[in-house]
């Protein structure tokens, strides 16, 4: 327990279950004293996210689908009808045609490359213009501004076999994080990424061989273990509070410190 997020409202993005990486930032955040309000994507999840905010004190949930600007504009309406100002935003979204998570980049289609750039990177944008809005105006004393958190991965960097078209998002997705982070960062709004280890969740669930890549981390990274939505969570926390206020465009690894290794390491057994 701690008071780090105490009187800041935010909004979470992308909460599907228990598992998810939303999960682990909103708990750690509500632990904090934040107020949470929750999107879930259509009707059949709102089953599963009430509970969920209800577990962290939270009656505020509503629909949106990222890839529908009119789904967008209603959720953002539903916000400001119970609140008049906003601190923060987890983006935790992304979607590609599972069909295409395996196999190989160059028979990417067309219309997955599309939906997959609009849902996953795209959406970021959309999302923050329409936060910004709603965020208190930079003051005097530093108060004010807001904070904007994504979620990517490694294989944005670095070729992961079967995340193809999916890395091409992540890439177009931390680039977003820059450039929407000098867009806002003259109203005091800073905009990070998280770039988590994997993690078995629903989505990562449709990467082909995801039980290699899991394995293949936990043996070869500098803390030889997989990462845990706590871990994310408590990084979250860091970029959502004032401890991160001077900190924005960042894209910040939480992975065991995989990222930092060339090559497998010696104690690894063949998998
Ligand atoms: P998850 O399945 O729990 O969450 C993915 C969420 O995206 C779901 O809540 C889903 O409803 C939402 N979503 C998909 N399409 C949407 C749309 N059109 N509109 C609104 N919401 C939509 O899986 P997760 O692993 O927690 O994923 C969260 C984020 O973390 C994703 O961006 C993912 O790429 C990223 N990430 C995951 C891992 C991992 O290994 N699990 C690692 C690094 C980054």
């Amino acid at each position: 327990m701690g008071d780090l997020m105490r009187g800041k409202r935010g909004l979470i993005m992308g909460l599907a279950n228990d598992k998810s990486l939303a999960w682990g930032i909103a708990s750690k955040l509500a632990e904090h004293g934040a107020e949470l309000a929750f999107s879930y994507q259509g009707e059949a999840l709102a089953k599963r996210v009430r509970p969920l905010a209800e577990k962290l004190g939270s009656d505020f949930t509503f629909e949106c689908d990222v890839a529908d600007m009119e789904s967008l504009d209603r959720a953002f309406d539903t916000l400001k009808e119970r609140w008049d100002t906003l601190d923060f935003v987890v983006h935790a979204i992304g979607f590609s045609d599972k069909s295409e998570l395996r196999g190989k980049y160059v028979d990417t289609s067309l219309d997955n490359f599309l939906m997959t750039m609009n849902i996953s990177a795209y959406s970021l944008v959309a999302v923050t213009k329409r936060a910004a809005e709603m965020m208190p105006p930079k003051a005097e004393d530093g108060s004010g501004g807001g904070s904007i958190l994504t979620l990517t991965y490694y294989g944005a960097e670095k070729v992961v076999p079967h995340y193809n078209v999916m890395g091409v998002a992540k890439a177009a997705l931390e680039t977003s994080v820059q450039y929407l982070a000098n867009d806002l960062g003259p109203v005091g709004i800073r905009v990070n990424a998280i770039s988590a280890g994997p993690i078995k969740t629903l989505a990562a669930s449709g990467i082909g061989d995801f039980r290699y890549i899991l394995k293949w981390n936990e043996l070869n990274a500098p803390l030889r273990r997989n990462v845990t939505i706590e871990d994310v969570g408590g990084a979250g926390l860091y970029f959502l509070s004032d401890l991160a206020s001077g900190v924005t465009g960042e894209v910040h690894h939480v992975d065991g410190g995989y990222h930092v290794v060339g090559m497998k390491q010696e104690d690894a057994p063949d998998i």
